[in-house]
């Protein structure tokens, strides 16, 4: 059983983060020190004095304060920010027929998995040990748990649910609950589906158990690419999708809803140099690089008024294209930034709040319905 932690929120209801005009909700975790920043005695970069602000701050004692939707101090459990972080708000969108995405970004060995996913470390992996065995959920199980709850208490509306998992790796797509699919899975384009992704397996579900099976087999699947490449999890972003489609009637007609929930695990935001990349791992690292750019271009372009009703460069890379539904208008954004407390990453953590920063301007047209 964890112990609980402090966290700040700037409101007690996620569902008024629109009332400052923000429609992507934007939290921070901080991971506790870790047993080599420990016994380095790595010195704590990051203070909290409350109302969803954290205060970085460097040896020089030069300060700088950042404010969000809610800040979760290290020590927090997986369940307070599930909880807390306006994740629940988001399922409830997806589930009233919005395109919704829950995203983790921030420097590798942030907490981006574990916030995500729990604490399976590789050698529980290579053990085999399940993510249920190893019994400390991430925010896409307990979700998981949320929707399918949900679904089972509904005796009005008939919903028909399927899940997708793909990763983007060297800005190519890779199906995970396919991987033969290698070379078939492309992003297209069209006017009533907006982005979409062609070729990719997507998987029935009837219960709980068969969505964590989604999870355990794409991530074993990842695994297995791991082994073959170097850090592989740390240089792709992997997207889980939870389509959630429903029918009611309504004063004698069928209302049918078409959401959808995003779970994306974000590639390593540090910079290139900090990595030394040669060759091919360099070629990895700009095309990483060029999504998250691009992310950042498009973060930029949204929360700027003047720019936002003009181009905003959602095609540049794949990564955008699949979050422009959730960041370009129709749908409902959740961040999640990741960062150590440590003084030894201060740079990488002021750079992740910052960007952290931009995306909390980013106000949306008003929220129109998918279907
Ligand atoms: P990332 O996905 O950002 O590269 P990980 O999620 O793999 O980072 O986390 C790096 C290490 O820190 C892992 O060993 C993980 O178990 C640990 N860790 C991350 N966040 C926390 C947390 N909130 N509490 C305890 N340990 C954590």
């Amino acid at each position: 059983q964890q112990k609980s932690g402090n966290f700040s929120v700037i409101r007690s209801s996620s569902s008024d983060s629109d009332k400052d005009g923000s429609t992507v909700h934007v939290v921070v975790r901080v991971r506790p020190l870790n047993p080599s920043e420990e016994s380095r005695r790595d010195k704590t970069c990051a203070q909290f004095p409350g109302n969803g602000s954290i205060l970085v701050s460097d040896n020089q004692a030069k300060v700088k304060t950042f404010s969000f939707h809610g800040v979760f101090e290290p020590g927090c459990t997986q369940e307070q920010v599930f909880e807390n972080s306006g994740m629940k708000h988001l399922l409830d969108m997806a589930l009233d027929g919005f395109a919704c995405t829950a995203f983790a970004f921030g420097q590798t060995g942030s907490g981006k998995t574990y916030t995500m996913t729990g604490p399976v470390t590789p050698e529980d992996r290579k053990q085999n040990v399940t993510l249920r065995e190893a019994r400390c959920y991430g925010l896409i199980q307990f979700s998981f748990a949320y929707l399918m709850g949900f679904v089972a208490g509904r005796d009005d509306a008939s919903y028909s649910i399927r899940a997708s998992y793909l990763e983007i790796y060297n800005e190519q797509v890779q199906d995970l609950l396919n991987p033969a699919a290698y070379e078939g899975v492309q992003i297209r384009w069209s006017k009533s589906m907006g982005f979409y992704v062609e070729n990719l397996f997507v998987r029935e579900i009837e219960n709980l158990e068969e969505l964590m099976e989604v999870l355990e087999d794409g991530m074993r699947n990842r695994a297995v690419a791991e082994h073959n490449i170097n850090e592989h999890s740390s240089r792709s972003h992997s997207v889980l999708t939870v389509y959630l489609d429903s029918e009611m009637l309504s004063e004698g007609m069928t209302l049918t809803k078409h959401g959808k929930v995003s779970f994306v695990d974000l590639a390593g935001s540090e910079k290139v140099k900090d990595t030394g990349s040669t060759g091919d791992t360099l070629l990895e690292a700009t095309n990483i690089n060029r999504s998250l750019l691009t992310l950042g271009n498009c973060i930029s372009a949204l929360s700027d008024p003047k720019k936002r009703s003009g181009h905003i460069p959602f095609r540049d890379s794949k990564l955008t294209k699949l979050l422009a539904d959730g960041l370009g208008g129709s749908g409902v954004t959740l961040m999640i930034a990741c960062v150590t407390p440590s003084s030894s990453n201060l740079s990488e953590t002021i750079n992740t709040l910052r960007y952290a920063k931009r995306a909390r301007k980013i106000k949306n047209k008003p929220v129109i319905r998918i279907d």
